[in-house]
C-alpha cells in the first residue's frame, strides 16, 4: 500500500516537473496584450531574448497577426512566428488550433473571427448577467467593454473586473470557480468548425498545430485528436505545460504521451511546443517553460518557408 501511494506520489512530481529537464530553445506558443496576454509584444520578445530563448511564436486568441506585429517580427534579432489561436468546434470540449503563416489579408479567418467577435460579445455579456444573479455585482458596459480598448472583448476584462471588486483574487481561483461542474454560469457558445479554420490556415500558406490535445476531455480525447489530423494538423503540440496551465495532473498520464508521441511519428507531422505564456494572468506559466529544440524548429520553419 505504502509502495503504491510512494509510486502515485513520484508520478504526480514526475509530471509536474517534466518540462524543467526539457531543453526549451523556441517557445512557440506565447500571448500578448493582442488578446489576452499581459505583455505587449516588444515586452515578449525582449523577455525571450533575457531568457536566452532562441525563438518565439506570438499567436493571440482570435485576432490574426497585423502589418505592424509582422514587420515587429522580421526587425527582431532572433525568429518571430506570428499567428493566431482559435477555439473550435464543440464548447465543452473545445479544440484549440493555432495557426502560423497567416495574416490580415487572409479573408477567410477575417470572417470567421467577426462572427466569433459577436457571439463572444453575447457571451460574457450573458455571463455578466448570471455573476450579477449570483451575487457578484458587475455592470457590462461600464465594468468590462472599456478593459477592451479596441480589441474584441475577452474573457479577461470579466476577470479583471471581478478581480478589481475582489470577488475573487486570483486568475486559478476563478478559472476552478467557473470550470466545476455545478457552476452554470458561463453560457454556452458555439465555436467556428475547425475543418472551415485549418482549410483557411492552408489557403495562405500557413501551418495548423493542434495545440496542448491532452487538456481535451479524456473520453473523446483519442478521437478528437484523429479527426484533427485528418482534417489536416501539419503539428502537434508534444511539449506543454499542462500542470502548470490548471490542467489536473490526473487528466493524463505517461500513456496519453506516449500514445501522442506515437501518432505524430506515424502520421509523419512535425512536433511544436510553447508554454502558454500570459504574463502575470497565469503566474504560474512562465515564458520558456516548455517548447522545441532548433531541430523541431527548423522544421517548422522549413515548411513555412522562412
Ligand atoms: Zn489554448
Ligand atoms: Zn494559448
Amino acid at each position: 500500500m505504502e509502495s503504491k501511494l510512494l509510486r502515485n506520489y513520484c508520478k504526480t512530481i514526475a509530471k509536474r516537473f517534466r518540462f524543467l529537464f526539457m531543453v526549451v530553445e523556441f517557445d512557440l506558443h506565447c500571448h500578448s496584450t493582442r488578446s489576452d496576454g499581459t505583455f505587449t509584444p516588444e515586452q515578449l520578445i525582449f523577455e525571450a531574448k533575457r531568457l536566452g530563448l532562441k525563438g518565439l511564436g506570438i499567436v493571440d486568441h482570435d485576432v490574426l497577426p497585423s502589418k505592424e506585429l509582422i514587420s515587429l517580427a522580421h526587425s527582431s534579432s532572433i525568429p518571430v512566428l506570428c499567428g493566431i489561436e482559435l477555439h473550435c468546434d464543440d464548447c465543452n470540449d473545445v479544440l484549440h488550433i493555432l495557426g502560423y503563416g497567416v495574416n490580415e489579408e487572409n479573408e477567410e479567418i477575417a470572417s470567421i473571427l467577426e462572427i466569433q467577435a459577436e457571439r463572444e460579445h453575447s457571451r460574457l455579456r450573458g455571463l455578466v448577467e448570471n455573476l450579477n444573479s449570483a451575487g457578484m455585482k458587475l455592470d457590462f458596459e461600464n465594468d468590462v467593454v472599456w478593459r477592451a480598448k479596441g480589441r474584441s472583448v475577452n474573457y479577461l476584462d470579466v476577470f479583471d473586473a471581478l478581480f478589481e471588486k475582489k470577488h475573487f483574487n486570483n486568475f486559478y481561483a476563478l478559472k476552478d470557480f467557473l470550470d466545476a461542474p455545478d457552476c452554470k454560469l458561463m453560457p454556452s457558445i458555439v465555436f467556428p468548425s475547425s475543418e472551415a479554420f485549418i482549410r483557411a490556415i492552408h489557403s495562405q500558406g500557413g501551418l495548423a498545430v493542434l495545440a496542448h490535445p491532452l487538456a481535451l476531455n479524456k473520453e473523446t480525447r483519442k478521437q478528437k485528436i484523429k479527426k484533427a489530423i485528418k482534417l489536416g494538423v501539419n503539428a502537434v503540440e508534444l511539449n506543454y505545460p499542462y500542470v502548470a496551465n490548471g490542467y489536473s495532473p490526473s487528466s493524463f498520464d505517461d500513456d496519453d504521451f506516449a500514445f501522442l508521441r506515437e501518432l505524430v511519428k506515424a502520421s509523419g507531422l512535425l512536433v511544436s511546443g510553447g508554454s502558454d505564456f500570459h504574463g502575470s494572468v497565469k503566474g504560474r506559466v512562465r515564458m520558456g517553460l516548455a517548447g522545441i529544440g532548433v531541430k523541431e524548429f527548423s522544421k517548422i520553419a522549413g515548411r513555412l518557408k522562412l
